[in-house]
């Protein structure tokens, strides 16, 4: 028998008993999530010559919850509610790990384009039984390599990354929350690796790449969907307000009984008016959309802006107002001083990015580029005609 609950009992004082000591520490302290409507599929692949790492369901559902309540409770302090991704958990409280065996040898899944092999024998066992997925967002997790590179103190070799509803990250035999936050070679690694895994499962649930602004990484430390993989156990590492926006709007964070279509729409939303306005040390930003927008997220970042080179990109979340049945509308006041290190940045062109988000979880991204040092007091970026872009 499954349950779907975030967690089986309520303050959570009771982990599963066999889970281990550390484990059952952390998830002490756990809140009570709101049951979901749709669960994040948990994978764990291996190649046709390989078996999994021993203890896997314990140590990544050890992991996996606690994870799910770090993504709760960073949902909870932006006031978005105890709403973490769903899991599908197991009588005995594991979560419902599929081991899916590969038809081919595990190199042949390699880091480099491994993926799409994986991807489609893990889609094909998913549906090949009715109900046995339970939602569009998957989390492979495949052991390390062991070779001449690789091994249990250096794990690596297979995909780890986010595309789209997908994501991946590896196991290896220390891959386990007993290690967490210890200034040991296994706690650094783990750091290194569990911060990975909760990086890309972002990405995977829907998550651009942002640093954060100067106020909240003073406050809070390190974005998670910055740098905080690097972070994660040892410092402070939050979810920006911007993050939780989107997972807010995010299949498996839907509460039970809601929405049961997501990302079903292809065509941008329509956007009504636009426009940004430098006022002393801000910028004023205005947009009015159609009513299928349910948030506005800003990001400012400097060039190049492709993925993996937009870990510097600082989001501000708008504030949405409905006050027309048709049409939403989105303020914004940036704060230049916000930009931290962005603002040090030597002239020339500098991005602005809406993204907006619609209520059955997709989006569009609106890309408009200005020169800060070239806008005088009160004059408007120009913003030119909206081409919104499906995607991150
Ligand atoms: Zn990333």
């Amino acid at each position: 028998m499954m349950c779907t609950l975030g967690l089986v009992g309520a303050a959570m004082g009771a982990a599963p008993e066999h889970f281990q000591p550390r484990a059952k520490e952390l998830l002490a302290d756990s809140i009570e999530l709101v049951e979901s409507e749709h669960q994040l599929n948990v994978v764990y692949f291996v190649g046709n010559d390989c078996e999994p790492i021993e203890g896997y369901e314990r140590r990544i559902s050890e992991l996996l919850l606690h994870l799910q309540q770090y993504y709760g409770k960073e949902m909870a302090r932006n006031g978005l509610g105890n709403r973490s991704f769903g899991l599908v958990l197991k009588e005995n409280g594991n979560v419902n790990i599929h081991l899916v065996r590969g038809t081919k040898p595990h190199k042949d899944y390699p880091y480099g384009g491994g993926h799409n092999a994986c991807l489609s024998e893990v889609n094909a066992y998913l549906d090949a039984v009715p109900g046995r997925r339970t939602s569009q967002h998957t989390f492979v997790i495949m052991p390390t390599h062991y070779d001449e590179e690789y091994n249990d103190l250096n794990p690596g070799g297979v995909p780890f990354y986010g595309l789209g509803t997908n994501c991946f990250a590896l196991d290896y035999k220390y891959f386990d929350i007993q290690h967490w936050g210890q200034k040991t070679h296994k706690g650094r690694l783990l750091t290194k690796w569990y911060g990975g895994f909760a990086h890309e499962l972002g990405h995977g649930l829907n998550l651009p790449h942002n640093l954060g602004t100067k106020s909240d990484n003073e406050a809070l430390g390190t974005a998670m969907m910055g740098a905080g993989n690097y972070t994660f156990g040892f410092s402070s590492t939050y979810l920006t307000l911007a993050s939780c926006r989107i997972l807010a709007h995010s299949e498996t964070f839907a509460p039970k009984g809601t929405k049961t279509e997501f990302y079903t729409r292809m065509q941008p939303p329509v956007v009504k008016n636009a426009e940004c306005r430098r006022v002393g040390d801000k910028l004023e930003l205005y947009v009015e959309t159609d009513s299928s927008v349910a948030d506005v997220n800003a990001y400012v970042q400097d060039p190049p802006y492709q993925v993996n080179r937009d870990y510097d990109a600082v989001p501000f979340a708008c504030t949405m107002n409905r006050t027309k049945p048709e049409t939403c509308s989105a303020s914004l006041s940036i704060p230049l001083a916000e930009l931290g290190e962005l603002k040090n940045h030597k002239g020339g062109e500098m991005g602005l990015d809406l993204l907006f988000i619609t209520n059955e979880g997709s989006r569009f991204r609106w890309r408009v580029t200005f020169d800060l040092d070239k806008l005088p007091e009160n004059a408007s970026i120009e913003m030119g005609t909206p081409i919104l872009h499906r995607g991150y």
